[in-house]
């Protein structure tokens, strides 16, 4: 039987969504009103589809055709596809962003660096407020990129940005840092002779297992008695969630049991590192405070090369422990992906593999949107 398939709600009711925010800055409504939209305390780990009836009108499909949860490509779920050139462990040679990062504050690093030998004019980052919302943003500014260190493990909309960038400040050349879903996303984008696609300069993955929706977030929180308030940094090593809290006390919760309530999303993820990054980092396999870095291309390895030569990153050579601890998380990522693509490609392949209609649009609608918001290079 198939579903009438109007816009990305279909997948976000199934639970195939993890907030990357893409479909909120292409949705071509926005212009007049926005008909996908984020409002942190009224939907805070999904879009919201205010009018479904616009979509009828909309006859683009857009927000389907860029989902990272629909259609991920084959190739993605092969463990071939998780090559580098080069791996390193790397840490922060500026005491501030080591200070307030993750871990060896690479990423923030990375971004700094990339601001102030010109790369790129603005980055995007993710802040969040004192309840733990999200909160990205498009910036210039050294104090934002440092403020936002850290990682957030509940879903973020970081590409919502993108609709802030296409309508309200000059665009420049701009690095984002995000995690595989949302560089999936992006890549989707890049398909769509979105105009402002060559504005992306770097693109700074981070590792990922998982990640978790507001809601799981909050029941572990109140079973530890503590709400996000009290929560200064949350990490996740050694098989357990840690919270680090106001009040100095550091507490834990075991992984295996956080996991047992994941979003489908997650569970079909077959990316630890995005391929389609210039270069990846996180923590497993690196010592404390240190990253883990991949550089997967030329662009990368610039980047890289110049914090080095502006001395505000070390690295060294990862040796082949470390190696062998990366390949064992991408087969189990890819693997434990595998098991629920196909389970899930049975029960919903109406949704999962879905070709987005391009549903008898007239010429005469495609140049009201392209005039109403000049985004789209090309029709559909
Ligand atoms: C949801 C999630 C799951 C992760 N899972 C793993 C894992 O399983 N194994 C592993 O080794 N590493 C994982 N990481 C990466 C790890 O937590 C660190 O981000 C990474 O090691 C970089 O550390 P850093 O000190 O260089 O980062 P920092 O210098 O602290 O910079 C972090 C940057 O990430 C951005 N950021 C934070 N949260 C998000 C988010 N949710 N979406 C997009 N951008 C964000 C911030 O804007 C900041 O610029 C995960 C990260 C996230 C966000
Ligand atoms: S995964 Fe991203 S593009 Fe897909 S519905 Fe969720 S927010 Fe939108
Ligand atoms: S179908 Fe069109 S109008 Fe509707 S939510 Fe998707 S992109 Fe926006
Ligand atoms: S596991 Fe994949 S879908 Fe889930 S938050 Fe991480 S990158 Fe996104």
């Amino acid at each position: 039987m198939s579903t009438k398939v109007v816009n990305v709600q279909i997948n976000i009711d199934a639970g195939f969504c993890s907030f990357c925010g893409a479909c909120i800055a292409v949705c071509p409504t926005h212009v007049g009103s926005k008909n996908l939209d984020y409002i942190p305390e009224k939907s805070a780990d999904k879009p919201i589809v205010k009018d479904s009836q616009k979509c009828e009108k909309c006859r683009h499909t857009l927000c389907m055709q860029i989902c990272p949860q629909l259609n991920i490509p084959a190739k993605l779920f092969n463990t071939s596809s998780y090559i580098y050139q080069e791996a390193y462990y790397s840490r922060s040679k500026m005491q501030e962003a080591l200070s307030r990062a993750q871990d060896g504050g690479t990423a923030t690093t990375l971004l700094l660096t990339a601001l102030k030998a010109r790369f790129v004019d603005y980055v995007i980052i993710l802040k969040k407020d004192e309840e733990w919302y999200p909160r990205p943003m498009v910036t210039q500014s050294e104090a934002d990129i440092i403020d936002a260190a850290s990682s957030k493990y509940v879903f973020s909309p970081i590409l919502a940005t993108l609709y802030d960038i296409i309508d309200k400040i000059d665009v420049g050349r701009i690095a984002v840092v995000g995690i595989p879903c949302q560089l999936r996303a992006l890549e989707n984008i890049s398909q769509l002779e979105f105009k402002h696609n060559n504005i992306i300069a770097f693109k700074i993955g981070l590792f990922c297992m998982h990640g978790f929706s507001r809601d799981r977030m909050e029941s572990i929180l109140k079973e530890l008695n503590i709400t996000f308030q009290d929560v200064v940094k949350m990490n996740i090593k050694k098989g357990k969630l840690w919270f680090t809290l106001k009040d100095g006390r550091i507490l834990d919760y075991p992984l295996k049991k956080a996991e047992k309530v994941l979003r489908p999303a997650c569970r079909q993820c077959p990316e630890l590192f995005s391929p389609y990054a210039n270069v990846n980092i996180g923590s497993i396999a690196a010592e404390e405070n240190w990253n883990s870095l991949l550089i997967m291309d030329s662009r990368g390895k610039e980047l890289v090369e110049k914090a080095i030569d502006m001395g505000l990153l070390e690295v060294k050579p990862m040796d082949s422990s470390g190696i062998e601890t990366i390949n064992k998380y991408v087969n189990k990522k890819v693997g434990d992906a595998l098991k629920y693509r196909e389970q899930y490609t049975k029960e919903f392949q109406n949704i999962l593999l879905i070709t987005p209609t391009k549903r008898g649009r007239k010429l005469s609608d495609i140049l009201e949107y392209r005039s109403r918001r000049s985004i789209y290079l090309s029709p559909l």
